[in-house]
């Protein structure tokens, strides 16, 4: 096996020395700053709360493997797990319903909960406030991890089986030669390592600058403080050795005033978020010393009473109990966190051998511990971590600012409610597209993602609801649905279906693959033969070696050597930079260049049965079916600015994605809306495009389908070439895989034709949870709601399921998809 080195030894360094080594790999070394008995990082103080529910599934799987590792860690009959049980609370009807829809996560991510009532609340925890509390959620399977036992009792294990570990040495320096790590430097010199595993928690950033990588994280001071006893707890053993067994109460979570507690012994425990962000500069802490205790570690700073005094006034609300302690030993103690609120995980982009595990809480910490070494072990990990990837943000979200404000808005927000769809509030308008100026005249309404801006509808368009025919007119919908909507989107479906309309497609990914090697990097790892004539364009699939799905993609042959992709996000583009420099160090003259440029062009979605007269307006090149046919691409000029048309479409009508350099986009979006007026032109947004392509059956790629699914499940067969002669990776993995998978991407389509559920929530088949939704929107040309979702394959066409939305359940068909124009008559026209 390959020689690791672990750098830390915190909940998260030692788990994956145990999981690497339990998978049969020998050369691990792990080396922590501080001593080994106490390292002083966040997992020496944490309290250790586990509560799995999470609104994603792969944080909530990552829980879920975190509790039964830790339930399975024992020592002389005393684990590291106390399954109490996780108790939320409501205190306003706000929060009453977002305990619903947390019910709901927790169903379609397989965990068991239950909505509870005041009283039963009261009879699980009877120090609370009955007159405070409406309600709550209770998970039996939560409880509270005993994070430094855990971390003592994996390293007793772990040396046991072999792993080295190097207390009170800190790493200054990672050593590199060729684009690929070679060992670590340490005051007492150099550990070679052919992987290294940068476990540092919130030191991330400094490890990361010494291989000039930006590890997006900021560390924050987050209060903690502990009662003095209770005076219902004094016959409690208070000197029960290990923190967390003598404890009886579930953890408990207050998020209407960002509160949770637990007990300790015969004191509490009361962690808060609603004071004001506190950045840290890991550096600024200086070194850890040889000696640290629970009062004097490097990740514990002063308690600082002010910022607390809300919390403490709250907490003897809801637990009146306390009105009876004051403060004992309490401290502001120090975490990550990120821009998006998740962890930090994978394989930098541009060092070989180098990895990150960081931002990750312990609830997390051994699922994501297991994800690392499943990846190192065998290429892929059987969780999707495309929401952990350090490869998912992009360049302009990498900046300090950036991540120091996202970040600190994370900490401010992360008990709050958010709707799915809420844009950030700070900073906006960091990415804008050429026609920005033009989208706001019209009145758009922008939400945003990854930096950019993107109209969802244009007010402009209100008036065309007066002439939207009787079958078009949208229905009603519940207040939390209605959030970041209007019914303006269905008469910009309406006109795209009928007429005309233009959407901006620009911040879709393109990455442009150029150089001899390119047509062979793209053989390798597509499921499709790729060597066809310039002009063509391409829906295919990148497979991992298990015959997961890692990316859909659009393949357009620009020239020979020159390729244009159509992705999701970056973590394609780290990928394929990633294989590109591995095929040129195999065979140089096989090189290949892969570039980003999404900021640099921009692109109009022109799309509709009248699409062609638009261009015939404005363009003398054949844009006819033998000039261009479907899925083809070539180079044109419209008024004279040069456009790469491409024939394809994302709402399945007649067009071409029109895509030109930045600098004369407005130019192209102005010369288009005037032509198009003749013809009833409109600028539609992504809600109207979301319910188009959902008609359509087009799956977005992240939300319907990930790495855990493989193209038999997903539907997405048609995009493998059965016949490709040349090899690809997952091919082999393609070959087992039974015809009759298990489970099955399915589509749904709303019984009653107007309730609407919006993503995530769970299905129910003969009353029992079986599957969620994926991604889910109103039809507007079927004229019902549609939800993709994945079920297991034995839930047939023509049945009935229920979809869970806000504890209310929702009947809904399994229908043929597509539901709209399945002989794509209206793209080959
Ligand atoms: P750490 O435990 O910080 O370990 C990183 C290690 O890397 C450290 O020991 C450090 O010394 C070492 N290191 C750094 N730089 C170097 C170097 N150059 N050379 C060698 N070694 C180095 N999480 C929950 O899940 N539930 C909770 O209830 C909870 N409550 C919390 C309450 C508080 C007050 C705080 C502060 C955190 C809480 N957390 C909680 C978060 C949780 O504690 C952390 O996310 C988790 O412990 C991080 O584990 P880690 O192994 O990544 O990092």
């Amino acid at each position: 096996s390959q020689r690791v080195v672990i750098i830390g030894a915190g909940i998260v360094g030692v788990n994956l020395a145990d999981e690497l080594v339990s998978r049969g790999w020998k050369d691990i070394t792990v080396v922590e700053q501080g001593p080994l008995n106490m390292p002083g990082g966040s997992t020496s103080h944490a309290p250790g709360l586990v509560f799995q529910t999470n609104p994603s599934k792969t944080m909530t799987k990552l829980a879920k493997y975190t509790v039964e590792k830790l339930l399975s860690i024992k020592k002389d009959g005393e684990g590291c797990f106390n399954q109490l049980g996780g108790l939320e609370v409501a205190t306003t009807p706000e929060r009453l319903e977002e305990l619903k829809r947390r019910h709901g996560y927790a169903s379609s991510w397989g965990i068991d909960a239950r909505l509870i009532s005041t009283e039963e609340c009261l009879q699980l925890y009877p120090l609370l406030n009955k007159d405070a509390v409406l309600g709550g959620l209770h998970i039996p399977t939560d409880g509270l991890a005993l994070a430094a036992r855990a971390t003592q009792l994996l390293i007793e294990r772990t040396r046991g089986a072999g792993v080295r570990y190097l207390g009170s040495t800190p790493v200054t320096e990672i050593e590199r030669s060729n684009g690929h790590v070679t060992g670590v430097t340490t005051p007492n010199g150099s550990v070679p390592a052919d992987i290294i595993v940068s476990c540092a928690g919130f030191w991330g950033v400094e490890i990361g600058a010494m291989v000039g990588l930006q590890v997006p994280l900021l560390p924050l001071a987050h209060q903690y403080a502990k009662t003095t006893a209770l005076p219902g707890f004094k016959n409690r053993d208070v000197n029960t050795k290990i923190n967390g067994m003598n404890a009886t109460l579930p953890i408990l979570r207050h998020q209407d005033q960002d509160l949770y507690y637990r007990e300790h012994g015969d004191q509490f425990g009361i962690g808060y978020y609603g004071h004001r962000p506190m950045p840290v500069v890991a550096a600024s802490l200086g070194l850890t010393p040889q000696h640290v205790d629970d009062k004097n570690m490097p990740s514990r700073l002063d308690f600082t009473p002010r910022d607390f005094e809300t919390a403490w006034k709250e907490s003897q609300k809801l637990l009146p109990a306390l009105q009876e302690t004051h403060f004992a030993d309490s401290f502001n103690g120090i975490f990550s966190f990120t821009p998006d609120g998740g962890p930090i995980v994978g394989r930098a982009p541009h060092l070989e051998g180098f990895y990150v595990a960081e931002a990750v809480w312990v609830t997390h910490s051994a699922g994501v511990a297991q994800a690392v070494a499943q990846m190192l072990t065998t290429g892929r990990s059987e969780i999707d971590m495309g929401e952990c990837d350090i490869s998912r943000f992009e360049e302009i979200q990498l900046s300090r600012d950036y991540v120091s404000e996202t970040s600190q808005q994370n900490f401010v927000e992360i008990y709050d409610i958010i709707h799915p769809l809420a844009p950030k509030i700070s900073p906006r308008n960091l990415r804008i597209s050429p026609f920005n100026s033009r989208q706001r005249e019209l009145g758009a309404y922008f939400l945003e993602a990854s930096g950019w801006e993107r109209p969802f509808w244009y007010e402009a368009n209100a008036e065309l609801l007066r002439y939207l025919p009787a079958k078009w007119q949208p229905v009603e919908r519940d207040a939390w649905s209605a959030q970041h909507y209007s019914p303006i989107a269905a008469a910009e479906a309406w006109k795209t279906r009928n007429a005309v309309a233009m959407y901006d497609m620009t911040a879709f990914h393109r990455f442009e693959i150029s150089g001899p090697g390119a047509l062979a990097l793209l053989q390798r790892l597509t499921t499709s033969d790729l060597d066809k004539e310039p002009g063509s364009i391409t829906y295919t699939l990148m497979l991992d070696n298990a015959a997961g799905i890692r990316g859909d993609i659009f393949v357009s042959r620009i020239e020979d050597e020159i390729f244009q992709i159509g992705a999701n996000s970056a973590i394609e583009f780290h990928y394929l930079t990633h294989e590109a420099r591995f095929q040129r160090q195999q065979s140089p003259t096989q090189w290949v260049q892969v570039h980003e440029i999404t900021g640099s062009t921009c692109s109009i979605g022109l799309w509709g049965p009248r699409a062609r007269d638009v261009i015939a307006g404005v363009s003398t090149d054949d844009f006819s079916n033998k000039g261009l046919a479907y899925f083809g691409v070539k180079k044109v000029h419209v008024a004279g600015i040069p456009v790469l048309a491409f024939r394809k479409s994302y709402v399945g009508e007649l067009g071409w994605e029109l895509q030109t350099s930045a600098e004369v986009g407005l130019r192209l979006w102005d010369t288009i809306f005037q032509a198009g007026k003749l013809h009833g032109i409109i600028a539609a947004g992504r809600a109207a495009l979301n319910a188009l392509r959902l008609e359509k059956g087009y799956r977005t790629y992240g939300a319907d389908m990930s790495t855990e699914h493989n193209p038999l499940e997903a539907g997405v067969v048609s995009a493998v070439q059965a016949d490709k002669k040349a090899d690809f990776v997952g091919k082999a993995a393609l070959s087992r895989l039974s015809k009759t998978p298990g489970l099955r991407l399915r589509c749904l389509a709303v019984n009653d034709g107007r309730s609407m559920v919006l993503g995530k929530e769970p299905v129910f088949y003969e009353n029992k949870a079986a599957g969620y939704v994926t991604t889910a929107a109103f039809g507007f040309t079927v004229g019902t709601p549609i939800a993709y979702a994945w079920l297991p394959s034995d839930v047939n066409m023509g049945e009935t399921v229920e979809i869970e939305y806000f504890g209310r359940r929702v009947a809904a068909t399994v229908v043929r998809e597509p539901l709209y124009d399945p002989q794509n008559s209206r793209l080959l026209d």
